[in-house]
């Protein structure tokens, strides 16, 4: 798995010095190093891009990555909020994303993202995309929240379904979240509003269209 990942990054994704800015500034800040691999955000941009997706959420910005790789996607008419609990992660972020040119289509909200998703409900916000990549624990009720935010035909995209291989393989070491995510691959698989699939790049990503 390391070593097909490791081809598909190097075949396919080229050199970047921006995210490769946003990696040391991770660094520097002493900020953990749980940004999405180069392909899944590779992947992040040409979902949001080949969709047509304008309105984008994200839940756990840490220090940008993802998000400039979702902005890159939607253009100029496009627009990311993004929900991040540690407000200093939130600062880093928007200044990766202003370095790279899209600091006045990205908004942030701190604080529990759980807390921030029932606000944007009552808000009657909606979004035409969503990528979920906070605490693992609580993916079901982002999704559950994301479904009440999203407008028909909206992907929901989700980060580290496979648990660093934990979830199906058992020489893999096991992760505190490995049951959970097992159990939430299955809900997602299964569910009436969604059809998904799970793609094995990075530490996994499911990629689900709302079609209920
Ligand atoms: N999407 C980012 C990586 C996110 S890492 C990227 O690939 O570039 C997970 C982030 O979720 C961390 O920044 C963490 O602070 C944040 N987080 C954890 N629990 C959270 C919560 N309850 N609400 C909002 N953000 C949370
Ligand atoms: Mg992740």
């Amino acid at each position: 798995m390391k070593l097909i990942n490791h081809y598909i990054d190097s075949v396919f994704t080229k050199e970047d010095a921006l995210l490769e800015n946003v990696i040391t500034s991770i660094q520097e800040n002493g900020m953990p190093s749980i940004s999405v691999s180069p392909s899944s955000g590779k992947l992040l941009t040409m979902l949001v891009s080949i969709s047509g997706a304008k309105q984008v959420l994200e839940i756990g910005a840490l220090g940008g990555y993802s998000g400039i790789c979702l902005a890159r996607g939607f253009g100029e008419d496009g627009s990311l909020m993004s929900l991040e609990i540690e407000e200093r992660y939130a600062n880093l972020a928007h200044k990766n994303l202003s370095k790279a040119g899209f600091g006045h289509q990205v908004s942030y909200r701190t604080g529990p993202a759980l807390h921030t998703l029932e606000e944007l409900i009552n808000e009657q916000k909606r979004f035409d995309f969503f990528f979920i990549d906070a605490d693992k624990e609580n993916y079901e009720n982002y999704l559950n929240s994301c479904l009440e935010l999203a407008e028909p035909g909206a992907l929901i995209v989700m980060d580290n379904v496979l648990a660093g291989g934990s979830i199906a393989d058992p020489d893999a070491k096991p992760k505190r979240y490995t049951e959970f995510m097992k159990h939430f691959n299955k809900t997602v698989a299964n569910h009436p509003q969604l059809e998904s699939l799970l793609i094995p790049i990075g530490d996994g990503v499911t990629v689900a269209r709302v079609i209920g």
